[in-house]
């Protein structure tokens, strides 16, 4: 707690000597531009090249590609603790997407942050999952979208670095990895379970994460969704895989989202 508010302080210091640049594209003023805060206002489907079995249905905000990716790495890399406020709000909007494509669109949400490894907290110093799902809850509460975050999986062992391996490879290298954690109280009946993190990529850790989740659930339970800020694109010319997630799913039309959650006030004092 005292670490955040030292960040918070930091931030708005920062803000007083330094000129502020948006952190996707550079251009000075705001810490991220219209222009770049309307690329995380398009929710879609994420699909990775190769659906892996058992991904959940998972809505991002917009493509980890372009200005969204030096976005996202500024917040996730390089300290710029400014960039929660929008990159919540983005991740607030996916899960306000994914709720309403599921079969109980007025469902209370539990966001489940995927927790971090310990190797990652080392590095960082903290856990910007959480920031960004505690930023989103605050969004969606605002918004009338009655929603709560839960720690309700913990990380177990080590896992190696996944680059290079095969699907394969891949998920076994990740077998193992989340287990239910023993101190959290179980999700408020009727809820919708929707795993948040910031970017998918193949896919493969939602994939885990939403297979230890949904094992402790009531078989009758709603099936577990997923949520990030940004997903790889698919590369053009390859033709998307129908998504062998649990039951239907389509994306809904998204009302449209207020920019200046995403780009902030337009006057900084
Ligand atoms: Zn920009």
């Amino acid at each position: 707690m005292a670490g955040s508010t030292l960040r918070e302080v930091g931030a708005a210091l920062a803000d007083l000597v330094l000129p502020r640049t948006c952190a996707g594209c550079g251009v000075p003023g705001r810490s991220v531009c219209p222009p770049c805060a309307a690329l995380l206002t398009v929710p879609r489907l994420a699909q990775p090249r190769r659906f892996p079995v058992g991904l959940p249905p998972t809505v991002a905000a917009g493509a980890y590609a372009g200005p969204v990716r030096p976005l996202v790495n500024a917040f996730k890399e390089h300290g710029r603790a400014e960039l929660a406020r929008p990159l919540g709000a983005a991740l607030a909007l996916a899960v306000a997407a994914v709720r309403l494509g599921s079969l109980h669109p007025a469902a209370p949400v539990v966001l489940v942050p995927l927790p971090a490894s310990r190797a990652a907290l080392r590095a960082r110093g903290r856990d910007h999952v959480r920031e960004l799902t505690s930023r989103a809850v605050t969004e969606l509460r605002a918004a009338g979208v009655p929603a709560r975050q839960q720690r309700l999986l913990r990380r177990r062992g080590r896992v190696r670095d996944s680059a290079g391996l095969t699907p394969a490879q891949r998920r076994a290298n990740l077998a193992g990895s989340f287990a239910p954690d023993p101190g959290a109280a179980a999700p408020p009946p009727g809820a919708l379970l929707v795993l948040v993190d910031d970017v998918v990529t193949t896919g493969a850790t939602l994939c885990e994460a939403a297979r230890v989740l949904s094992a402790g659930l009531a078989p009758d339970s709603a099936p577990v969704l997923a949520a990030v800020v940004a997903a790889t694109p698919r590369p053009s010319g390859t033709t998307p895989g129908a998504c062998p997630g649990p039951g239907p799913y389509r994306l809904p039309t998204v009302p449209g989202h207020d920019l200046d959650r995403l780009s902030g006030p337009r006057r900084r004092d």
